[in-house]
C-alpha cells in the first residue's frame, strides 16, 4: 500500500522529465533515462515502454527493472497480454495482482515473474495508441487514481518524443496495410450523396506540443483564460458568416456547439490540470485524452458524435494557445477532399468552401453534426470508412462515389477516366432534368402523377422549388426531435411546423406524427433496449401510452396551421381502435384550441399509414374513418417478408416487385378507390422507376420520394405511354417468379424509357 505520488511529486517528476527531454541526444538514450526516472519517482521496481510497430505489434523499447536483453526482442500483439490489452482498449489498467489476471502473458526473457502488481497506460497520439507505458512492483500494490493520472501525463510527454519519428519511423506510425501505394477501395455509408474527386487533405495534422510542463502555473491559468475568451469570439464570428447563418437545423447544430464551448465543467477540468503542473496546452490535451478514453467504450451514437464536437473544440483552443494561425478559412488545393477520423461542425466551416469538394470520415453517422452542416453546403460525404486514417496519406488523389458509399484512394488512371466520364454524364443528365423541372409529370397519354418529396429537415423544404415537386408527401417529424439536444416543447415544435408550411407555400404537406423507436432514437430519452425494436414500442404505440406527447405535437401542428390546411397521418397503425384513439386525441386538441379562441386550421385531413400487414384485412373498416391513406412500403415490405430492413443480410433479399408485395399493394389501391379515398405511397419504392411503373398500373397516382429522385422520376413518367404499359402489365403480371423487375426492365429498354 502506498500514499501515491501526490501533486508535488507529480510536478517534480514532470520537471525532471522536461529536463531529460530538453537534454537532446539520441531518442533511445532519452527513453532509457526516462524509464529510470519514472521508476525512481513513482517508487516502482520496473518501468517499461512498449511502442507500436508495423503489423500491430508492441515492442519493448526501454526498461528499468526487466532484463535488458529483452529490449527490442520482446514483442506482443495488440490484444495479447496485459500490455496488449491496454493498447487494444486504449485505457489504463491498474492491478494489484497482475500475475493471476486471465490476460497475463508470461515472457521468460523479461524475468517479470517476480513482479506482482502492474499499472499501465496507453501512449496516445491524436487519439490513437502508439505505445504503452508500464510500471510494475514486486509486492502487491494498490495504485491510486492520482498515480494513474500522473502516468497518463507522463505518457503524453512521451508521445511527443515518439512522434518525432526518431524511434519508430513516421511510416510505421501511420501503419498501412503493406499496400500503401496501391489503389485502395473503401466502403462506407453515404451521409450526403454525390460524386467528387480531389486531393486528400488530412484534417488537423496534430499540433506539436513542445512545452508540456509549466514554469509558472499562475501564468498558465492566465493563458488558458485568454485563449478561451479568444476562442469564444472567433466561434461567434465563424458562425455568423453569411452563407451559413440563418435558419435551419444546421444552425441549431452550430448553436449547440457554441454552448459546448462555454461549458463550465470543461473549463474547470482544464484548470485543474494546469494546477497539477501542466502548461495550458498540455492541460487541454490531457483533458481531451481523458474524455476520449472515457468515451471509447460508449456505443451510443449521439454521445460518440458529441466526442467529435469536443475534439473540434479542444483543437481550436490549442490553436489559440499555440498562436498557430487560426485563419477564418483554411487554405486548400483547388479541389480538396477533407479526410478525418471524426469532425465537429465548426471545423468544416474553417475550410475554404469554394475549394472543398467532399468529406470522408472514419466515424460519423447520419445525425453527425458535421454531416448536417455538410448537407447544407451540398458536398458529398462518406462516413464509417474503416481504417481510413491509416490508408489515406496527405495529398493522395481521391474519388468519392457518394451514391454507392465508396471511396477510391489513389485511383488508377482507368478508374479516374471512367469516373470523369460518369461525372460528365451526370452533369448532362442534370441539365436535361433541369430543363423539365417545371413541366408536369404526365405520361404521353395524359395520366397525371403527383411527385412529392419526403422531408424531415427544414433544409429539405427548398427542395420543393428545386425539383418542382407537388408537395411534401411525408414530413418525418421525428427527425428534428432526433437532432435536438432536448425534447422540443410545443413552442419549438410550432416554430418548426410553421417554417415547413411557410416554405411549402400553397403546396400540400402531410405531417406524420412521431415515429420514434426502432432505429430512431432520441438522444435525451433513455429507454431500455428492446430485442426487436422495429416490432416493439414505437410510433403510435408510444403515442397512445404517452398521450400528452401526441397531444402536444398535434397542438403544435394546429398552431402552425391556423387558418391553413393541415394534413396529419399516423404511423404503424395496426388495428382500427388505435386509429380511433389517435383521432379522438386530435379532436380533443381541436376542441381545446376552439375553447381558447385560437384560429383553427381551415381544413384538417387525417390519414393512416399502411405499414403493418394486419391492416390489409381491416381496410373496409378503416377506409370510412380516414381522409386518405399512405402506404409506407419500407415497413410494409419488412413486415410482409419478415425481413429486417436495417439488416443487410436480410434487407436486399426480397424485391418490392415480388408478387406478394404487388398483390398487397393492389388490394390497398382497389379498396381505396372503391371507398373514394385518396391514396399515396411514400416508401423508398416510390423513387424506383421500375416500381413506379408497376404502381401506376396498380392505380397509384401520388408518389412521395427522396428529393433527388423527383427529377429523374419526372423524366421516366413523361417517357411512358400508360395504355401501352398497362397492356404489357396485363400480360406479365401473373408470371411465375420471384419478381416482375426484369419484365419491367425489358419493357423500359424496348421503349427507351429514361430510368
Ligand atoms: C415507410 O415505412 O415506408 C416509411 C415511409 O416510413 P419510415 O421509412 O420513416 O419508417
Ligand atoms: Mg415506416
Amino acid at each position: 500500500m502506498t500514499d501515491g505520488i501526490g501533486l508535488t511529486g507529480a510536478r517534480i517528476l514532470l520537471k525532471r522529465l522536461r529536463n531529460v527531454m530538453a537534454r537532446g541526444g539520441p531518442a533511445q538514450m532519452r527513453l532509457d533515462q526516462t524509464v529510470k526516472l519514472i521508476a525512481g519517482e513513482m517508487v516502482a521496481e520496473v518501468c517499461s515502454i512498449y511502442l507500436l510497430r508495423a503489423g500491430e505489434v508492441l515492442e519493448l523499447f526501454a526498461t528499468e527493472g526487466l532484463k535488458k536483453e529483452a529490449v527490442h526482442k520482446t514483442r506482443l500483439r495488440v490484444g495479447e497480454g496485459l500490455v496488449g490489452d491496454i493498447a487494444s482498449h486504449a485505457r489504463p489498467l491498474a492491478l494489484a495482482d497482475a500475475q493471476h489476471h486471465p490476460q497475463f502473458a508470461y515472457r521468460p526473457e523479461t524475468g517479470e515473474e517476480i513482479y506482482q502488481s502492474l499499472m499501465g497506460v496507453p501512449i496516445l497520439r491524436a487519439g490513437r495508441v502508439i505505445g504503452v507505458l508500464v510500471i510494475q512492483n514486486r509486492t502487491r500494490r494498490q495504485y491510486s487514481e492520482e498515480e494513474i493520472e500522473t502516468l497518463e501525463t507522463v505518457a503524453m510527454v512521451l508521445a511527443e518524443l515518439v512522434a518525432s519519428g526518431e524511434l519508430v519511423s513516421q511510416d510505421e506510425l501511420r501503419p498501412g496495410d503493406g499496400i500503401a501505394l496501391l489503389p485502395i477501395r473503401l466502403d462506407g455509408i453515404t451521409l450526403c450523396p454525390g460524386l467528387a474527386r480531389g486531393v486528400a487533405v488530412l484534417h488537423q495534422p496534430t499540433l506539436q506540443l513542445l512545452n508540456l510542463v509549466a514554469e509558472d502555473p499562475a501564468r498558465e491559468v492566465e493563458r488558458l483564460t485568454a485563449a478561451l475568451s479568444e476562442m469564444h469570439s472567433s466561434i461567434d464570428a465563424l458562425l455568423s458568416a453569411g452563407d451559413i447563418a440563418g435558419h435551419g437545423e444546421h444552425f441549431e447544430v452550430l448553436e449547440t456547439y457554441r454552448l459546448f464551448a462555454q461549458d463550465q465543467g470543461w473549463r474547470n477540468r482544464m484548470m485543474e490540470a494546469v494546477q497539477s503542473g501542466l502548461t495550458a496546452e498540455a492541460a487541454v490535451q490531457k483533458v481531451q485524452n481523458d474524455t476520449r478514453a472515457r468515451m471509447r467504450e460508449v456505443t451510443d451514437a449521439y454521445l460518440r458524435e458529441r466526442l467529435a464536437d469536443l475534439d473540434d473544440l479542444a483543437n481550436r483552443l490549442l490553436r489559440h494557445l499555440l498562436g498557430a494561425d487560426v485563419p477564418s478559412t483554411r487554405r486548400l488545393p483547388d479541389e480538396a477532399i477533407v479526410v478525418a477520423r471524426a469532425m465537429g461542425p465548426a471545423d468544416l466551416l474553417d475550410y475554404d468552401r469554394t475549394r472543398l469538394k467532399g468529406l470522408v470520415l472514419e466515424e460519423g453517422s447520419q445525425n453527425a453534426h458535421v454531416a448536417i452542416v455538410a448537407r447544407a453546403l451540398d458536398i458529398p460525404v462518406l462516413g464509417r470508412c474503416q481504417d481510413l486514417m491509416q490508408k489515406v496519406g496527405d495529398g493522395d488523389p481521391l474519388v468519392i462515389d457518394g451514391d454507392n458509399g465508396t471511396l477510391f484512394i489513389r485511383p488508377s488512371d482507368d478508374l479516374l477516366q471512367a469516373f470523369t466520364e460518369s461525372m460528365r454524364q451526370r452533369l448532362m443528365k442534370r441539365e436535361a432534368y433541369e430543363a423539365i423541372r417545371d413541366l408536369p409529370a404526365v405520361t404521353t397519354d395524359g395520366i397525371k402523377v403527383d411527385l412529392l418529396i419526403n422531408a424531415g429537415l427544414l433544409m429539405d423544404v427548398p427542395q420543393l422549388a428545386a425539383t418542382g415537386a407537388a408537395g411534401i408527401g411525408l414530413y418525418r417529424t421525428e427527425i428534428p426531435f432526433m437532432i435536438a439536444h432536448e425534447y422540443p416543447d410545443v413552442t419549438r415544435q410550432t416554430e418548426i411546423y410553421s417554417k415547413v408550411l411557410d416554405g411549402a407555400g400553397d403546396l400540400p404537406v402531410i405531417f406524420r406524427t412521431l415515429d420514434i423507436g426502432s432505429d430512431k432514437v432520441l438522444p435525451y430519452w433513455k429507454r431500455d433496449p428492446e430485442e426487436n425494436p422495429a416490432m416493439g414500442w414505437r410510433a403510435i404505440r408510444i403515442a397512445l401510452d404517452r398521450p400528452a406527447m401526441l397531444r402536444q405535437q398535434l397542438r403544435a401542428m394546429m398552431n402552425a396551421a391556423s387558418g391553413r390546411k393541415l394534413s396529419v397521418m399516423f404511423p404503424m397503425v395496426t388495428e382500427i381502435a388505435e386509429f380511433d384513439s389517435c383521432r379522438r386525441l386530435l379532436d380533443l386538441e381541436l376542441q381545446r384550441q376552439a375553447r381558447r379562441n385560437i384560429p383553427l386550421p381551415s381544413e384538417v385531413r387525417v390519414g393512416a399509414m399502411v405499414e403493418v400487414p394486419a391492416l390489409l384485412w381491416q381496410l373496409p373498416e378503416l377506409l370510412p374513418r380516414v381522409d386518405f391513406l399512405s402506404v409506407g412500403s419500407n415497413d410494409l415490405q419488412q413486415f410482409l417478408f419478415a425481413a429486417d430492413r436495417d439488416n443487410p443480410a436480410a434487407a436486399g433479399r426480397y424485391d418490392t416487385l415480388a408478387p406478394a408485395m404487388l398483390r398487397a399493394l393492389a388490394e390497398v389501391a382497389r379498396a381505396a378507390s372503391e371507398a373514394g379515398k385518396p391514396l399515396g405511397l411514400c416508401g423508398e419504392m416510390a423513387g424506383d422507376p421500375l416500381a413506379a411503373m408497376a404502381l401506376l398500373c396498380l392505380g397509384y397516382r401520388a408518389l412521395s420520394m427522396a428529393p433527388p429522385r423527383v427529377l429523374p422520376m419526372r423524366a421516366t413518367i413523361r417517357g411512358l405511354d400508360f395504355k401501352g404499359l398497362r397492356g404489357y402489365w396485363q400480360t406479365v403480371r401473373h408470371l411465375d417468379g420471384p419478381s416482375l423487375r426484369s419484365a419491367l426492365l425489358d419493357y423500359a429498354s424496348d421503349h427507351k424509357i429514361p430510368l
